[in-house]
């Protein structure tokens, strides 16, 4: 079954995952306060709706509390996005997700239960820079402040040695939870896979754990 989604505000960010949940097969409601933005979507969303979503009216009338993940995207009116977080979580939606514009804004957020707060322009720059300073790093995913997951490039260090024998876990703390070969993905790899030169190690770890892995490999 197709998972219904409402995104809220349709800025640049709100509409970007507007589109791209679209393209995933998915229902969307698009709403927006401004009609000339409702109108921009009312071709690509399943739905788009002019409304004040700061009046909770509205919200239950939309039936907002059926749909599985409703996506506040509004960006600069902070009180209206705080104002329709509250009242989305006291409707009973399921699962929340906030753009927030700053650290204060995400304080408030999950004080009142937003289950999870973005910070686009700021997660994307850290993305990038991570990849701009390590030309071993293809990408990674923040799990919180400690963890994260990393994709790796195995350089000439790691060429022909099995995973028993590079020993990262007792290392490193880390564990390498898949390796992507071309277009070959081993998931869960047993400590006598030999890796390869270029291959993909997908590693999970705290920060600081995996900093010192990348380092090591990178001194070739
Ligand atoms: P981005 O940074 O994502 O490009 P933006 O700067 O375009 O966003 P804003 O204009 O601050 O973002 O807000 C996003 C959208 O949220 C706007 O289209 C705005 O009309 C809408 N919005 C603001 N307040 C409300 C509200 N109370 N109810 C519904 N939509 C709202």
């Amino acid at each position: 079954m197709k998972k219904e989604f409402a995104v809220i505000g349709l800025g640049r960010f709100g509409g970007s995952i507007c589109r791209e949940l679209i393209a995933q097969g998915m229902e969307v409601l698009a709403i927006d306060i401004d009609e000339e933005r409702v109108n921009e979507y009312s071709e690509i969303a399943t739905y788009a709706v002019i409304a004040d979503t700061t009046d909770e009216a509205v919200l239950k009338n939309l039936g907002i509390r059926n749909f599985e993940h409703v996506i506040v995207a509004i960006g600069d009116n902070i009180q209206a996005s705080i104002l329709t977080t509250i009242i989305l979580k006291e409707l009973g939606v399921e699962r929340i997700t906030v753009k927030a514009q700053n650290d204060y804004h995400e304080k408030v957020l999950r004080k009142i239960g937003a289950d999870q707060v973005v910070h686009p322009e700021r997660d994307m720059g850290v993305r990038i820079v991570t990849n701009l300073v390590s030309n071993n790093v293809l990408d990674y995913l923040e799990l919180s402040n400690e963890y994260s997951i990393v994709e790796l490039i195995a350089g000439i260090k790691m060429d022909g040695k099995t995973l028993l024998e590079l020993d990262i876990r007792a290392k490193y703390g880390v564990n390498i939870v898949a390796i992507k070969r071309n277009e070959e993905i081993l998931v869960s790899p047993q400590a006598e896979e030999k890796i390869k030169k270029g291959d993909v190690l997908v590693v999970i770890g705290a920060y600081q754990d995996i900093n010192r892995l990348e380092k090591k490999m990178s001194e070739e």
